[in-house]
């Protein structure tokens, strides 16, 4: 376990009134639903940032917005530090508690409330999964677009807290694009409704400043979010090509003559070999970059748009073009792709960087991530949402191996500076949490951190929710 990445130190006053603090949560949320035993809160100890973790004061499961803004009520009341959680999948750290914490854990909000085809949206209580949205409307021949990897575990509260992306996102955008409102406790436990059903509203985009808040300016309780309907057809195609640089050159042309397919996801050799032993997919073994290029609509409209991109693609010396022949096919072409994370924790541990570049520079990005990589003497797979220009890097390391772990987090530094300095920045879809906190004034000068901090400052005075994430200890107002 590593501890480069300092946490706010306990506050001695909460930690003191323990007993006293687990008697009163207990009244606020049913039975049951609050957690205290030291082995029960191990689970909640940490979230997908696994090298670090912390065993919050308590966990409350409530399974209504009026018990969450109960425990807001008093939790601010009585000073104590708050952390939202969902799922737990976070790979930024952002779910991470702190000792003097309570964790308000939203996963028993499971409830569809409306499906309203009318107005082409859902509303859903905040752990509903993300992909039980589109399960529960596939069958009419709706969607919701957003689709992480973790989209099975991953709750549509993480994924407005995050702003969350996924291989689909090229074409439909990320979160924020498919959110149309949210219902959201406060600090002080008011609760209040953002948006609705309506495209846009008078006055400031606090929907749009809630989005990718990080569980910082509230609690998501409920969502109502965009529904598309599904597509005639959709076709994945694998492209295999000689080199990792030609890889990237190919997508940014791709973009660059203005066709814009559903996703192009990019494995170099390494995560194409981990993924195909783990989902038999198919991928081809003898390239050294793959690029999974999904095209959709009707079968004239599939054609013509694949034409156009193996035409690009052969001007970068393409080896292999295979379209998938079958639904199942697809599924695993997919399948594969989507536990590339998983297929890779069972090889290794592992930290997943989530730095964005431009287009222009994914093959010059590529080439120095991996001289850094080799200059720390560690291993990498590359697996990204290439046509977003969003890469990451999967760091290979031993995380009971306190120095392979520092040369990782370096590694990893020097990664996310790299992709700044090339004009991106630290996080296409994962969020700052701890893991890029102390990064963010190589992104950001001090002023912009400081209006930042004082929008945070105007919802959440005391800084109790989620204290510890997304912005430097140092420096803070
Ligand atoms: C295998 C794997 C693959 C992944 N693939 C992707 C991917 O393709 N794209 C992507 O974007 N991410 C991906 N992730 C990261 C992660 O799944 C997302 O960040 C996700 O949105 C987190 O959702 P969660 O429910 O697990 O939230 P948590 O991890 O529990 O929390 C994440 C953050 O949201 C806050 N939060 C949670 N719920 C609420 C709420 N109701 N109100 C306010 N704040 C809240 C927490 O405080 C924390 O800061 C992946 C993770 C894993 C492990």
């Amino acid at each position: 376990m590593s501890e480069a990445i300092a946490f706010l130190p306990p506050r001695p006053e909460v930690l003191a009134r323990r007993a006293e603090i687990l008697a009163d949560l207990k009244e606020l949320v049913p039975q049951g639903r609050l957690v205290e035993e030291r082995n029960a809160l191990v689970p909640f100890e940490t979230d997908g940032f696994i090298a670090y973790r912390r065993r919050p004061l308590a966990v409350v499961l409530p399974e209504t917005t009026a018990q969450v803004a109960a425990v807001m009520k008093y939790c601010h009341r009585y000073g104590i530090p708050v952390v939202p959680r969902g799922a737990g999948t976070s790979l930024s750290g952002g779910a991470i508690p702190q000792e003097d914490a309570v964790v308000l854990g939203l996963s028993a909000m499971t409830r569809i409330i409306e499906v309203d085809y009318a107005n082409r949206c859902a509303t859903v209580q905040a752990g509903v999964t993300n992909l039980a949205i589109s399960d529960a409307v596939g069958a009419d021949g709706y969607f919701y677009a957003p689709d992480p990897s973790s989209q099975l575990a991953c709750t549509i509260g993480g994924n407005i807290a995050m702003n969350s992306g996924g291989a689909h996102c090229l074409k439909y955008g990320v979160t924020t694009n498919n959110l149309l409102g949210v219902k959201i406790v406060l600090v002080d436990g008011t609760i209040v409704d953002l948006g609705g059903k309506h495209l846009d509203a008078e006055g400031y985009d606090l929907l749009g400043l809630v989005c990718g808040s990080e569980g910082q300016l509230g609690i998501v309780t409920e969502a109502t979010v965009r529904l598309l309907a599904k597509p005639e057809g959709a076709r994945p195609v694998l492209f295999g090509f000689d080199s990792a640089e030609e890889a990237g050159s190919c997508v940014a042309d791709v973009i660059g003559a203005g066709i814009i397919p559903v996703a192009i996801e990019f494995m170099d050799k390494p995560a194409i070999e981990i993924c195909e032993a783990f989902a038999k997919a198919g991928y081809p073994l003898d390239v050294e970059a793959l690029l999974i290029v999904e095209v959709e609509g009707s079968e004239a409209e599939m054609d013509a748009m694949l034409a156009a991109i193996v035409e690009i693609a052969k001007r970068h010396g393409v080896k292999t073009v295979r379209e998938s022949q079958s639904a199942n096919e697809a599924a695993l072409i997919w399948k594969g792709r989507k536990s590339a994370f998983g297929a890779t924790g069972r090889i290794a541990d592992y930290i997943c960087m989530d730095g964005t570049v431009p287009l222009s520079q994914l093959a010059y990005v590529l080439r120095k991530t991996s001289e850094i990589i080799d200059r720390y003497g560690l291993r990498v797979a590359n697996v990204f949402h290439a046509g977003d220009g969003n890469m990451h890097p999967l760091i290979l390391y031993n995380i009971n191996d306190p120095e392979d772990a520092a040369k990782a987090e370096a590694a990893g530094m020097e990664i996310l500076k790299l992709c700044v300095d090339a004009g991106g920045c630290l996080t296409g879809e994962h969020g700052v949490g701890i893991e890029k906190r102390d990064l963010m004034l190589h992104q950001f000068t001090q002023v912009d951190l400081d209006q930042q901090m004082a929008v945070r400052s105007a919802f959440d005075a005391d800084w109790i929710l989620n204290p510890s994430k997304v912005f430097p200890l140092e420096g803070r107002a």
